[in-house]
């Protein structure tokens, strides 16, 4: 029997997965790790305490699965993405905190650069919208901010990377200072046609050669970890980002194949084949992944940021649910939302909209409006933001989607699943391992191991749990979709008033 190991390190716990040579999983662990807010808008973390809790949890799987380290074939990494570090190449030590995805402290710098009519440059070369999220203008912070940092990262003394690079660092001993080239491509320093690092981004943002690591493909040898870790060495053979790891483990794997992860936000990426697709409509090009040296493959993105987290608002702010699956029998309750409308716009509008001064609006609220009201009017603001983005990809890719594979948390609840196949018009369809995370790097790592030949061996392992099919006519949908656009129009642009 060989087994496989997937590292899945995500912005608020680290887990770690055992699974069969059939990618069934056999033990997790998990654990939490800190979270630092030191000013309004800054949020980081301690690079050391994450490798920590890698290393813990994946001592715990290992041993839960009542096997030894010398038993796994291949280890695969999924990261979040974006979150960027600088260490000391001598030391392996941070020089600062991890800056995280949602920090927002360089949006003035990038101001500056929108306003020196850099955006379009940032567009065709890194295929992603001028916005904080992004590694390029943290790296930049980090290098000005920490003393001499920029002199001896030209120097060749320092190493900068994203979370997956930072793990194989020390999963190898210092040995292997490389990176995937699906977190590459979310730096904003990679070249979106090319997948090298791009000479104009690095100059645009100071940020010298020296210290980025190599880019490399999904599967791929990235090392092997040092004996002392785990007890025995483990190859390292995938690694990719959370989003890409869900989209390959859905197994999205021909155009026109589309995921959307529920969770905190809901994160939607189209596989788009071979050539990278420009959008037209506010989406991201990414690159779903690369496969040993086969061609680069090319994915479409875009995210909503209030997904699973207007449930929460439901339990936490308002107190209308004691848990998250509660807002199903509520508004189970109800047949219709009454005609109330919530715009979960309380962090502004993702994609496509981009409307960071956006806030939250609650609409159509008469006598007759209920808790089951509002919570089935949340449940429905979950599903039209998915439907736009749906929308948008459809548009860009320029071709019907007909199925949506949905996972993640909140892709639990079978009444938001029916809600969403109902707005969209198409199947959406529930596979059986909703935890396509893990499952997606521990296939990577399957592949890179040779335990697979290629991705149409892996389709036997992904199992359809439920297909929700739409029960609406186009004309509802197209009825409902124009009030929708209009409680959306209301919500817009209020933080600036
Ligand atoms: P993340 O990875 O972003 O932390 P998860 O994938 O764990 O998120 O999903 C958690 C989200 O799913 C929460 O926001 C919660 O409100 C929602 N959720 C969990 N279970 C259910 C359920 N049965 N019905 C509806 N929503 C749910």
């Amino acid at each position: 029997m060989k087994y496989l190991l997937a590292l899945d390190q995500g912005t608020t716990s680290s887990r770690a997965i055992v699974y069969d040579d059939r990618c069934r999983p056999l033990a997790a662990a998990q654990k939490e790790f800190a979270q630092s807010f030191p000013k309004p808008g800054w949020v980081e973390h301690d690079a050391i305490e994450i490798w920590r809790s890698v290393q813990e949890t994946a001592r715990d799987a290992i041993a839960k699965a009542g096997i030894e380290a010398s038993d796994i074939a291949a280890l695969g990494i999924t990261n979040q993405r974006e979150t960027v570090l600088v260490w000391d190449r001598k030391t392996g030590e941070p020089l600062a905190p991890a800056i995280v995805w949602q920090d927002r402290r360089t949006s003035e710098y990038l101001s500056a650069l929108r306003e020196a009519g850099k955006e379009s440059l940032i567009q065709q070369h890194a295929g992603l919208l001028l916005d904080p999220y992004f590694s390029a203008s943290k790296l930049h912070w980090l290098l000005r901010d920490i003393p001499s940092a920029r002199k001896r990262a030209e120097a060749g003394e320092l190493a900068a990377g994203t979370i997956d690079s930072w793990l194989i660092y020390k999963l190898t001993g210092g040995k292997s200072h490389v990176t995937d080239v699906t977190n590459a491509c979310r730096t904003m320093l990679m070249n979106i046609n090319r997948a090298e690092w791009d000479p104009e981004l690095m100059a645009l943002f100071d940020i010298p050669r020296a210290v980025l690591p190599d880019i490399v493909s999904n599967s791929a040898d990235f090392g092997t970890t040092d004996p002392e870790i785990f007890g025995a060495p483990i190859p390292i053979r995938g690694a990719m980002g959370d989003q890409q790891s869900a989209l390959f483990g859905q197994l999205c794997a021909s155009p026109g194949l589309v995921k959307c992860t529920y969770g905190t936000g809901c994160f939607m990426l189209a596989f788009t084949g071979q050539d990278p697709i420009a959008s037209k409509n506010r989406l991201l090009t990414t690159v779903a992944w690369k496969i040993g040296d086969q061609p680069l493959q090319y994915a479409l993105e875009g995210s909503v940021f209030v997904g699973g987290a207007a449930i929460q608002w439901l339990r936490d702010g308002l107190g209308i649910i004691r848990t998250a699956p509660e807002v199903n029998e509520l508004a189970a309750k109800v047949t219709d939302s009454g005609g109330v409308y919530l715009v979960p716009a309380f962090a502004g509008l993702g994609a496509p909209y981009w409307d960071s001064d956006a806030r939250g609006a609650l609409l159509g609220i008469t006598r007759g409006t209920t808790a089951a009201h509002l919570a089935r009017a949340t449940l429905e603001g979950i599903a039209w933001q998915v439907t736009e983005l749906l929308a948008a990809m459809q548009k860009d890719a320029g071709r019907a989607i007909t199925t949506l594979r949905v996972d993640g948390g909140a892709s639990a609840s079978d009444l938001l699943m029916q809600i969403q196949s109902d707005f969209l018009g198409i199947k959406v369809e529930r596979p059986k391992n909703v935890e396509t995370t893990a499952l997606g790097a521990a296939m990577m790592a399957g592949l890179g191991a040779g335990i697979w030949k290629s991705v149409d061996e892996l389709t036997e392992i992904r199992e359809v749990e439920r297909i929700f099919r739409p029960s609406t006519t186009a004309k509802d949908r197209r009825d409902h979709l124009k009030i929708w656009r209009k409680a959306v129009k209301r919500s817009r642009n209020w933080a600036t008033a």
